[in-house]
């Protein structure tokens, strides 16, 4: 009886969990095949500077286009996606996407700013994730300072990759680095002084409480002095009203991201917002 096999005894047997081990399964066969099957795109969302809200970057964020359950978000696969090691294939397909995607709209003559791409602790693992970018970045012409790689604070309990080695040689080549998700991890003071991080990103739940708490607003104040005794410029992320932007504003944060500013862009969008700037600006 599953009751006797101990700490574990409501996990293995529940019928519950078992529809989710089948349903998850699903989800790794099908994702297995998108990548292939060309379902999976990216959209990009604009991160702007706080004091004037012009475009200082761009967040690529990965959508799935599933031919049955249409339109995916991360939150309903990246866990299979991290879980099964298909993160691997995957971020190579995102890193090869953003780069091919620049050096597109350079030949359309169309400069975007930097674009941030999310990278999984697990694509660290191999060791290779510096080589990678830097292939795609020379394969497809583009610059160095064109592409900023974000990652999280859950890295930084991952003790198995030489990472600081590795997140130095990003930076040596002109990779820019942003520590996203901030506040929500784990956050070690001694880490935040050794990674070489040129943004920290403050999480959008501190953001989302800072107009009716008080300690939300002195940990965002504090974080932000913090960050910039250390060098690196701030972003507040999940900015939706004005409100927040005046007292992220009044926080000391250097850029802001969220839907008071653009959801994520299509391609089509984004040719429109920059292709239209870039012809304002000659
Ligand atoms: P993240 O990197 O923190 O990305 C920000 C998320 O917040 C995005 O959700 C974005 O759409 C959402 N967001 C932005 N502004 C607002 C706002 O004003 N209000 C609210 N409520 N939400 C806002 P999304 O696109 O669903 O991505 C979720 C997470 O999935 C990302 O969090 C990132 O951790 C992961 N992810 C996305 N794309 C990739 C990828 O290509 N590779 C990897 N490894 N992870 C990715
Ligand atoms: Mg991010
Ligand atoms: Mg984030
Ligand atoms: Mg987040």
């Amino acid at each position: 009886e599953a009751k006797s096999s101990g700490r574990n005894r409501h996990c293995f047997f529940s019928p519950k969990l078992n529809q989710i081990a089948q349903f998850n399964a699903g989800v790794e066969a099908d994702l297995r095949r998108a990548i292939d099957n060309d379902e999976l795109f990216l959209e990009y969302q604009p991160i702007v500077e706080a004091s004037d809200a012009s475009y200082t970057g761009l967040e690529a964020l990965l959508r799935w286009q599933h031919p049955v359950r249409g339109r995916l978000m991360p939150n309903e696969f990246m866990r299979v996606a991290n879980d099964s090691g298909l993160i691997d294939r995957i971020g190579q397909w995102v890193i090869d996407a953003v780069c091919r995607q620049i050096s597109e709209f350079k030949a359309e003559g169309i400069r975007l700013p930097h674009i941030a791409i999310n990278i999984s602790p697990r694509q660290f693992h191999a060791g290779k994730l510096c080589d990678e970018i830097l292939g795609k970045i020379a394969q497809y012409g583009i610059q160095p300072g064109q592409i900023v790689v974000e990652i999280t604070e859950e890295l930084l309990l991952d003790q198995s990759v030489k990472l600081m080695e590795q997140l130095r040689s990003l930076r040596r080549n002109g990779i820019e680095l942003s520590i996203d998700d901030f506040g929500t991890g784990y956050s070690s003071l001694q880490y935040l002084r050794d990674l070489p991080a040129n943004r920290l990103k403050i999480d959008q739940t501190f953001v989302s409480r800072i107009e009716h708490s008080a300690t939300d607003r002195a940990i965002i104040s504090t974080i932000g002095h913090l960050a910039h005794a250390l060098g690196m410029r701030v972003v507040a992320e999940g900015v939706e009203n004005e409100a927040q932007r005046m007292l992220l504003r009044a926080s000391g944060c250097d850029e802001l991201q969220g839907y008071l500013f653009g959801r994520s862009l299509t391609v089509d969008q984004l040719r429109a917002t920059f292709g239209q700037a870039a012809a304002v600006q000659q």
